[in-house]
């Protein structure tokens, strides 16, 4: 198993976090992902620390740069509804989620395929799926075209950042970029729920309530 380099003093004196702007700052937040690096993102909710979801060493960085446990597993972005069966094995009901909630604020836990690595599941058999609704990072998702693995932008047991400031202030000298959305439009975690044929099962509330869902 990977195992990261947990808050290596190196990261502080090895980068320096510089924070772009859209949409000049779009292509080389999307070239740094093709080259396996993690950069932090605006969604809907929070600011995320997004890296290629379907390669382990990328997402081992966020880990490292998170000083985030591996046994805690990451959410998946994805950038169009035809990554969801890629992912997952959907029920008919994360189907109609999907439908009703997406691009927005729910993520759904559902059975993995075989090509999501086990570092973002923490070994688990399941995925955290969702498609963000802030039209920056669906940008960037989209021309990178494959899934982005984007927990929050912060460092473990932190407060999860709303601004590019805060997200510099969090993780500054440990990640090469930052991309500026301005602040974030609900300032909390994504609703997630566990989807199975026994039913849901909230395990994270959030903007989506239990009455919604
Ligand atoms: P964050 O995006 O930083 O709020 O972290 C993602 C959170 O999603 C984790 O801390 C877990 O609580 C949750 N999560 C991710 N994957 C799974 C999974 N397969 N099963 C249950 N919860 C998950
Ligand atoms: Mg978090």
């Amino acid at each position: 198993p990977i195992q990261p380099n947990q808050g290596s003093p190196r990261h502080a004196a090895r980068l320096k976090t510089r924070i772009l702007q859209a949409p000049d700052g779009v292509s080389t937040i999307v070239e740094a992902l093709a080259t396996g690096e993690p950069v932090a993102l605006p969604t809907e909710t929070v600011y995320g620390l997004a890296a290629d979801a379907l390669s382990p060493n990328a997402c081992a960085k966020i880990f490292e740069a998170k000083n985030r446990p591996l046994s805690d597993p990451l959410i998946v972005h994805i950038p169009s509804i035809d990554w969801l069966p890629r992912l997952t094995s959907p029920t008919p009901t994360a189907l109609q989620l999907a439908e009703k909630y997406w691009p927005g604020p729910l993520t759904m836990v559902l059975p993995r395929q075989p090509i999501v690595p086990d570092i973002v599941t923490a070994g688990q058999e399941t995925v955290a799926v969702r498609m963000s609704a802030h039209p920056l990072f669906q940008e960037v998702a989209t021309a990178f075209g494959k899934p982005l693995a984007a927990p929050s932008a912060n460092r473990f047991g932190r407060i999860s950042p709303t601004s590019a400031a805060h997200v510099l202030a969090e993780l500054n000298g440990r990640i090469p970029f930052i991309l500026d959305g301005g602040p974030c439009a609900h300032g909390i975690e994504s609703t997630i729920v566990h989807v199975s044929v026994e039913g849901l099962r909230i395990l994270r509330e959030g903007p989506i309530t239990r009455e919604d869902l």
